[in-house]
């Protein structure tokens, strides 16, 4: 097609080019300041149990507010952090922050929650991790169980071994580790034979428009494989009664999505935890 219409077509793909470049120098010049102007934050969203419907876990989700550009979504903000390394500091405060967090809720609802965190390929790959982890947990006190991290298949394809020594240094530290957007990546059997996870993370690919496909399949063969392996299972973007129905008969253990609840600022997961838990839980219509 470019060929056939021209210099015309050609000169627009430059541009989009050019926009493109330009937009990510935008992002990556205001994302280098946006830590030192407090314009990060965290949302909380939260895990439920398919049994009891009561909320176990939060999964933190980063924010990111800036005065000229506004609201920018993770997954437009994320890549230009890990192509500029601006993901190491970023990745810290997350941990940091995360985990203060999950401390205080401990601390003034007496709630065992766990907190998943969101690691990033080259955070993951930094020698130092496993260090920086124990460290913030020893300075906030926080129980090594309740702190999750969410790692992504890509991650143990570039070199496994480096990979699974790295994963045991943080699993030694009593921290779990799930296996987040499963079934997205690449030769996923293999990888969940040679790493011991404590939780595999269906993605929302295989959920969403449930019914109206096929991916229902594919949901229940992953269902059937990690039973089989003794992995517990959490399917991510939940979103309607027909899917979390689907996920209970399929012997799903939890679920994250909208069905239940959208990331949620600090003090509404407090109060979520706190007084009126038993009350929405119930009220919720089957
Ligand atoms: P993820 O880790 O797979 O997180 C789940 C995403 O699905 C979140 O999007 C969440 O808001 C969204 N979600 C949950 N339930 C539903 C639902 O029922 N329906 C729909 N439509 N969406 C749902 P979010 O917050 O925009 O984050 C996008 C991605 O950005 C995350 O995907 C993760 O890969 C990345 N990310 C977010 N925070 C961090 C972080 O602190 N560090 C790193 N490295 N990556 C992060
Ligand atoms: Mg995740
Ligand atoms: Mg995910
Ligand atoms: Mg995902």
């Amino acid at each position: 097609y470019a060929l056939q219409t021209g210099d015309n077509t050609y000169v627009f793909y430059e541009k989009e080019i050019k926009e493109n470049y330009f937009n990510n120098l935008k992002l990556e010049t205001e994302l280098r300041s946006a830590l030192e102007k407090n314009e990060l934050s965290l949302v909380y969203q939260p895990q439920v149990q398919v049994g009891t419907r009561a909320i176990f876990a939060s999964e933190a989700l980063l924010r990111w507010h800036n005065g000229n550009l506004g609201q920018i979504s993770p997954d437009q903000f994320i890549p230009v952090a890990e192509s500029t390394e601006l993901i190491i500091p970023i990745g810290n405060w997350v941990l940091e922050e995360a985990i203060k967090q999950n401390k205080k809720w401990l601390d003034r609802t007496n709630k065992k929650n766990v907190v998943a965190v969101n690691l990033s390929p080259i955070q993951f790959k930094k020698s130092d991790l496993p260090q920086i982890i124990e460290t913030l947990l020893k300075k906030y006190e926080m129980p090594a169980e309740l702190l999750e991290v969410e790692i992504t298949e890509g991650i143990l394809v570039e070199n496994m071994e480096g990979a699974r020594s790295q994963l045991e240094k943080i699993k030694a530290l009593g921290v779990k580790v799930a296996i987040d957007d499963f079934g997205t990546g690449y030769s996923s059997l293999k990888y969940l034979r040679n790493f011991n996870f404590d939780r595999l993370k269906i993605d929302r690919e295989f959920i969403k428009d449930y019914p109206a496909n096929d991916n229902g399949k594919i949901a229940k063969a992953i269902l059937n494989l990690a039973k089989q392996m003794d992995l517990k299972v959490i399917a991510e973007g939940v979103e309607t009664i027909e899917q979390f129905e689907f996920m209970k008969e399929n012997g799903c253990d939890e679920v994250q999505g909208y069905y239940f609840h959208k990331p949620l600022s600090v003090d509404d997961f407090e109060k979520l935890i706190t007084e009126k838990v038993s009350e929405k839980i119930s009220g919720k219509e089957d």
